[in-house]
């Protein structure tokens, strides 16, 4: 019933398209029903603030949509007809930030509120690259132009919250409702505008559960190379956006339809192709995605580590093979491994480093005598290091019970601790392979050490 009014109420084109037009339709709050309580206390006080200072002020985007599907928005973005500076001077703290798009940043304490000024309709003038990306508009506009530049018609309807009105410019009220993410505009150009709405689109539709419009979907796989010119730090927020979303795995799946998972993450092409990659970075996702949903913090990484595992295992193997010792080999493994991903990934050294820590303990899960499990259990990485190799065992990648035997291990008194030093243990993948195969170094001129010798004096590399 409210359906059908709003549908008529926006008078959308022939084809159900919506019409682009300079006036918004008014939705009042009988029909959008957005409930006033999910509004951020923060967000009301930067729109009242401005309004009161002569200026429009308009909740916009994403918080918008959240709002009319009936979900909290994670965080409040307004737009304005003040200029930044305007923006500035009118509240205590706050901050001019960003070059290609200058925008406020108005601070409450950890909360912050992002302040955008209406942009105008025609980039024709903007700083572009060879492609057509745009590398600098910072040209205000009116508040149609703004809605005009937004990326997706859901996307593009603005909230104030004195009088509880929607502004809806492009039938983003009708898409919303047909559960559609349509673009704003003729598709190719706003992808070669800028390359990242591909991967957005994918991302809303996995996280809203939101079909994309023929049109808009038509020429991706065409255009995703684009990608490939976008900085790349750009690439890893809106990675990482899709990754720590909640839904990293259906963002993935979405992904890998569109044909848009080449050239992300470069090694993940070939990890999703074994069968045991894509097994092992399904849970690492779903455990990521279940943390997330349960709001618990997640490592962003704990999560690259595991995307990337498998393509480190194949490089130690084949350092092993090539006469390297364990752990050196695994450290040759992890350095090609970055080193081939953060061409793509502008994957920040705290990251990288994690991720090397992780994969640098595994090895050491294998010795389960003497005093090392004790020193093993001290390392601050422990925790992450012990419940990525949780992930190897429910993927089938080695033996469950070492896994088992660390849980013990760790929830066990002194005694049941000594027992289990005591038990004999199976030997792990280390032993095992390494008991399969023993290759030789330049015509085995070398002595090479046994696999539990390399252990047993590599404790803390
Ligand atoms: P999320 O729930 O992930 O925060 P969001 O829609 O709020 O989703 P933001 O990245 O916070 O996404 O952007 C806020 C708004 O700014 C968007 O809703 C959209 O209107 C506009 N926007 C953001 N990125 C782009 C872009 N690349 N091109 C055009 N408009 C964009
Ligand atoms: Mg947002």
């Amino acid at each position: 019933m409210i359906k059908k009014l709003i549908r008529k109420l926006l008078r959308t084109g022939k084809d159900g398209a919506p019409e682009s037009r300079t006036e918004p339709v008014v939705i009042q709050a009988v029909q959008h029903r957005i409930d006033p309580v999910r509004v951020s206390n923060n967000a009301k006080r930067v729109t009242q603030t401005l309004q009161d200072a002569g200026f429009k002020a308009f909740i916009v985007g994403g918080a918008v949509r959240d709002l009319l599907l009936g979900v909290t928005p994670k965080d409040f973005d307004v737009a304005t007809n003040a200029t930044p500076e305007q923006v500035r001077r009118l509240f205590k703290r706050a901050f001019l930030i960003g070059k290609r798009f200058q925008i406020v940043h108005v601070m409450f304490g950890q909360d912050v509120i992002e302040v955008t000024t209406f942009r105008g309709a025609s980039n024709d003038n903007a700083k572009k690259d060879e492609h057509g990306r745009v590398l600098r508009d910072n040209t205000f506009g009116e508040q149609h132009e703004d809605a005009a530049r937004r990326d997706f018609t859901v996307n593009a309807m603005y909230y104030d919250p004195a009088t509880q009105t929607v502004l809806d410019y492009h039938g983003g009220m009708a898409d919303l409702s047909k559960k559609v993410l349509r673009i704003i505009g003729v598709p190719e150009q706003r992808y070669r505008e800028d390359p990242i709405r591909m991967l957005r689109v994918v991302r809303f539709a996995a996280k809203l559960g939101f079909s994309i419009d023929a049109a808009c979907r038509e020429p991706i796989p065409l255009m995703a190379p684009l990608i490939d010119n976008v900085p790349a730090a750009r690439v890893f927020d809106e990675m990482l956006k899709l990754l720590l979303g909640g839904n990293a795995m259906d963002c993935l799946r979405q992904l890998r339809q569109e044909g848009l998972h080449h050239g992300l993450l470069p090694l993940l092409d070939v990890v999703l192709e074994q069968p045991l990659g894509e097994k092992f970075v399904s849970l690492a996702l779903s455990a990521t995605d279940e943390r997330i949903q349960g709001g618990k913090p997640v490592s962003p990484g704990f999560l690259f580590a595991a995307l990337l595992w498998h393509q480190v295992l194949e490089k130690w193997s084949e350092y092993r093979a090539g006469g390297e010792y364990p752990i050196p080999a695994l450290h040759l493994a992890a350095d090609d491994v970055l080193d081939t991903q953060t061409e793509k990934l502008a994957l920040q050294r705290k990251i990288t480093s994690d991720m090397r820590e992780i994969w640098a303990l595994q090895p050491r899960f294998e010795r389960r005598s003497g005093r090392t499990p004790y020193k093993l259990i001290e390392h601050q990485r422990f925790r992450a290091g012990y419940d990525f190799l949780l992930l190897r065992c429910e993927s089938g990648e080695i033996d469950a019970d070492i896994g088992e035997w660390w849980t013990a291990f760790l929830q066990g008194d002194s005694a049941e601790r000594e027992a289990l030093l005591t038990k004999k243990n199976k030997p792990g993948v280390e032993g095992a392979a390494a008991a399969k195969k023993r290759p030789s170094r330049r015509g085995g001129r070398r002595h090479r050490k046994s696999d539990a010798e390399v252990s047993a004096s590599s404790g803390d590399e």
